[in-house]
């Protein structure tokens, strides 16, 4: 069996068996009919068993940057492998990661210039709120009681309870609240559905200001506020107001408490800058990195610490200021070669300075899509977009859940060439920053295509 692509089976054994021994992660089985088997990938392309090939319109959940089989990755994987695959960080260094942690302080803004490996974006945004927990108690003027956090509604931030904790979509998180700890939470900017009742050309960030007032009022018990810049990601790509993440930075520092950015979802060229933050000028205390970090590659998460949060966990051994954790994968040589070059990728290929004409195409190609008859909004921050379908454009009406009219539409576009994941009724496009000027067009027509056939049966 070595060396064969499909395991021994046959494709349609395949797929009885993906449906009846794997247990897919949101996903609900019961329903999990025909399963697309990916065998294999070249560039922006995901290819089955029979051949057929479809456009990787969401850079296999939001982690794929230059496309797949990018021959200077599988280089540097295959390099590595000739020399380990694995080592431990727990007391031990690797070359991978020693580079790695370089190049990502030299690239992030600020003093964030510590960085603790993990394996996942929950991970990282796991070892943040533990950090922020005790950072508290260590600091030159220890404050214990700081062990709050406060976090956005509809927020996500990955699947382990700390991560769930400060997420905040009741689909996902509510059944496991009697797990969870307390976080008080503020409204999130979402234009579309204000949570203020407003509209965004007449507002004055109404929602920053309750933001303000929750954290003035929680002042001194707060560890850390977390949130995703610019983007809530999982809500359904949710683009905030120019100026509320500078906003925050603001009311964190009034409150000393710690800034926690996931960007684990927007981080790496996504939403056109490497990082989110740099977009408003902020530098936060704490940065996740997971999903992009290793060119979409293989498992790996960061997170960056400014100095004076690493200080406050330096001492004599006795003073038992360690941080107590890691993960036994941590900061793996495989994954972190592939980081380091994709880094080498954005530099060599010039990525960020091709993304502002891609996205200038994007945006033109999706401009129809908002007339559509259940198009209640097109939201998009550089290559990342939520197309979200109301029942009712004028009441803003959604579908009911039942209806499951994003998977529709992901079923749909899947027979025009194109794979795609909803949120919910938000399709998502996240295609690889590889992405050409005419897979841009296809991706955009194909989604129309499919939209228009499944609202308007
Ligand atoms: C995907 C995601 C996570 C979780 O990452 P995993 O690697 O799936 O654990 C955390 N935060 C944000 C913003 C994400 O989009």
């Amino acid at each position: 069996m070595a060396g064969d692509p499909l395991y021994g089976h046959s494709p349609r054994e395949l797929q009885a068996l993906d449906r009846s021994v794997v247990w897919h992660p949101f996903t609900q089985m019961a329903e999990y009919a025909d399963p697309l088997v990916v065998t294999r990938a070249e560039g922006n392309y995901l290819i089955d068993a029979e051949g057929r090939r479809y456009l990787d319109g969401v850079s296999s959940l939001w982690c794929n940057l230059h496309g797949h089989r990018r021959p200077e990755i599988d280089q540097a994987v295959r390099e590595q492998l000739d020399r380990v695959a694995h080592t431990t960080l727990l007391g031990l260094g690797s070359p991978p990661s020693i580079e790695l942690a370089r190049r990502l302080v030299a690239l992030a803004p600020g003093d964030l210039g510590h960085v603790f490996y993990s394996d996942d974006g929950s991970t990282a945004v796991e070892a943040a709120l533990k950090i922020a927990c005790q950072y508290h108690r260590q600091k030159p003027q220890p404050e214990p009681q700081r062990t709050r956090f406060v976090a956005l509604e509809h927020a996500y931030h990955g699947d382990t309870l700390g991560s769930v904790s400060v997420g905040g979509i009741d689909l996902f998180h509510a059944t496991y609240r009697p797990l969870l700890v307390d976080v008080a939470r503020v409204p999130s900017p979402f234009c579309y559905r204000c949570p203020m009742g407003l509209q965004r050309d007449a507002c004055h960030l109404e929602c920053a200001d309750r933001m303000d007032r929750v954290v003035d009022d929680l002042g001194g018990e707060i560890a850390a506020l977390v949130m995703e810049p610019l983007v809530q990601g999982a809500a359904g790509m949710i683009v905030h107001p120019e100026g509320y993440l500078r906003r925050v930075r603001r009311a964190c520092d009034r409150a000393g408490c710690l800034l926690i950015a996931d960007e684990v979802a927007v981080g790496f060229g996504r939403t056109g800058t490497m990082f989110a933050c740099q977009q408003e000028g902020v530098v936060p205390d704490l940065l996740c990195l997971a999903k992009g970090l290793t060119g979409g590659y293989l498992p790996l998460a960061a997170t960056l610490a400014r100095d004076h949060v690493y200080q406050a966990f330096l001492a004599e051994r006795a003073a038992k200021r360690t941080f107590f954790h890691g993960h036994t994968y941590t900061g793996n040589a495989l994954a972190a070669a592939a980081s380091l070059a994709s880094l080498d990728i954005f530099e060599q290929d010039r990525v960020l300075e091709a993304l502002p004409v891609k996205i200038e195409r994007l945006s033109c190609a999706l401009a129809p899509l908002a007339d559509l008859a259940h198009v209640g909004d097109v939201r998009r921050k550089g290559l990342m977009v939520g197309i979200e379908l109301v029942a009712d454009c004028a009441s803003r009406e959604p579908y009911p859940y039942e209806v499951a009219v994003g998977d529709k539409v992901c079923a749909a576009v899947r027979q025009r060439g194109v794979i795609l994941r909803p949120l919910g009724d938000v399709v998502v496009l996240m295609p690889p920053l590889s992405i050409t000027l005419d897979e841009i067009d296809l991706l955009a027509g194909a989604t129309g295509d499919a939209i228009r056939e499944v609202t308007e049966s």
